[in-house]
């Protein structure tokens, strides 16, 4: 890291174009480098994924020593994986990665370019497992006042948001780039973000912590749906035939009904006349049942008769019974037909209330899911090789081994470097910002050294493992869910490809 002297207490950081003067004794305006009696430090330790215990080396022993002797030594012990957490940035990005790391593994020498990359082009996608409605598709989503992103498709049983990205960091008032940018920046270190979905009229606040339950106007959700009301009759029209004469699944997106569904038919089970207020799609499917809203299967209703028309009394006679369920199985009710065909409220049989519970089972927790998405640009690949095209062809070659953090990274189809990556998967306090602003996040680049040669890699700048991991080095265990980047299972060179 170059650095300039100014005055005799003052050095200037050059780690990105902000350019900080920082005093001895301080640290710059984004809290990631400091000015320690001159010395330009990066404050977070450089980050070392040990891998798993399968992968651990045995020391060689020589002199009948017990291995217990093996003073642990980096090159013998767990294999290490250095991260780019903590690695520090270069800037302007034609500068080498801050650390280009060599080992030998498996018998195959392999190079990981590590650098703490500043996304200008970055946000989040959100996925938040829950039937309530938070919003409508395209609905802004407002943390402390600013736009920082907007409500995306839904998906099954999980509502969708994407915040961030380029023209909320830049395009909007100052003040809205650095909320985006501080919202983003907790979003990634799995801190807890209050946002404000709709406007004025219709808002939902929503509490988001990447691996924990929403928070949804002040309530907790507890469940993600089983499945859509089509689907609950599916799954569960077994358990119910033999108790009860109908069943209507309510569901905001696709409310079933056991009598007329494709399933009730093949259980023989009779029509009873109901009627559903909504637009029937195919038999014992409706849409639009109600308004989106917090109630029952993600509707705005509190009562479940509201979704029923009158009862064909063709079809329908006094006692015939009715489950009325949501998708999570959280709330049901039972009736029975009076003599003028109009439901009842009545005690509800055990073997029905054992159905609703197994729904709820059935139910996975409901959780927020983060995951940080950005674009490796041509500058930062720049601090790869010399020549950045290279770089991104050898990734969609598989020669190339993205991660951010050690954690695996989706690298997107189609042109540029462009990765998503779960923070649950990355070491706590991954992510830094700069108050341009961007956020700071990990990125690693892991391939054989021959590769990295073709590519036009920095290789006067390779460095032996064993010079870069020390006593002051963190080191975090691989994740139990994450691959190891050097494994020859994520290069085509090893599948004889
Ligand atoms: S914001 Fe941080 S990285 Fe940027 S110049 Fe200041 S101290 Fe260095």
């Amino acid at each position: 890291m170059a650095t300039e002297r100014t005055t005799p207490e003052k050095i200037r950081c050059d780690a990105c174009p902000v350019m900080c003067y920082i005093a001895d004794g301080k640290a710059g305006a984004c809290d990631r480098y400091a000015n320690h009696g001159g010395d330009l430090v990066r404050l977070d330790a450089l980050t070392i994924i040990e891998s798993a215990e399968d992968t651990r080396l045995v020391p060689f022993l020589k002199d009948g020593k017990d291995p217990e002797d093996w003073d642990g030594d980096i090159v013998q012990g767990k294999r290490p994986f250095v991260t780019a957490v903590g690695a520090g940035t270069t800037y302007p990005d034609y500068k080498p990665a801050p650390f280009i790391v060599s080992q030998d593994v498996q018998g195959v020498d392999m190079v990981t370019v590590v650098t703490e990359g500043i996304f200008s082009y970055c946000g989040v996608k959100v996925k938040i497992d829950t039937d309530r409605h938070i919003g409508h598709e395209r609905d802004v989503v407002r943390v402390d006042g600013e736009p920082v992103g907007h409500v995306m498709t839904s998906e099954y049983g999980s509502k969708m948001l994407s915040l961030g990205g380029v023209e909320h960091l830049t395009g909007g008032t100052k003040k809205e780039g650095r909320v985006t940018c501080d919202a983003l920046l907790r979003l990634c270190n799995r801190e807890a973000v209050e946002m404000v979905i709709g406007d004025e009229g219709h808002e939902t606040t929503v509490v988001v912590q990447a691996g924990k339950a929403p928070i949804i106007n002040g309530v907790e959700e507890k469940l993600m749906r089983v499945g859509c009301g089509s689907a609950t009759i599916g799954m569960f029209a077994k358990q119910w035939v033999d108790h009860v004469d109908d069943v209507v699944v309510v569901d905001d997106h696709i409310t079933g009904v056991l009598s007329e569904h494709q399933a009730g038919k093949m259980l023989d089970v009779e029509p009873t006349g109901i009627k559903i207020n909504g637009r029937r799609s195919t038999p014992g499917r409706y849409f639009q049942v109600a308004e989106p809203g917090t109630g029952w299967g993600g509707t705005d209703i509190e009562d479940p008769l509201k979704i029923l028309g009158d009862f064909n009394p063709k079809f329908a006679r006094e006692g015939m019974s009715l489950l009325m369920v949501s998708t999570t199985g959280e709330q049901y009710g039972y009736f029975e037909l009076n003599a003028e065909l109009k439901p009842q409220p009545a005690e509800i049989p055990q073997a029905l209330k054992a159905s609703a519970e197994l729904i709820a089972e059935n139910c996975e927790p409901s959780v927020c899911s983060v995951l940080f998405m950005g674009g490796a640009g041509g500058s930062l690949r720049a601090g790869v090789t010399e020549n950045p095209v290279r770089l991104t062809k050898s990734v969609k070659d598989s020669l190339t081994f993205v991660s951010c953090g050690g954690a695996e990274a989706y690298v997107w189809p189609g042109g540029g470097i462009t990765v998503m990556v779960d923070v649950m998967d990355m070491p706590t306090g991954s992510f830094g910002y700069v108050p341009t602003p961007a956020l700071v996040a990990p990125i690693e680049f892991t391939m054989r050294v021959s590769d990295y040669s073709t590519l036009g890699g920095h290789m006067n700048e390779i460095k032996p493992v064993s010079e870069v991991v020390s006593d002051e080095t963190r080191k975090v265990d691989q994740f139990e869910n994450q691959p190891d980047p050097m494994s020859s299972t994520n290069y085509r060179w090893a599948k004889g490809a």
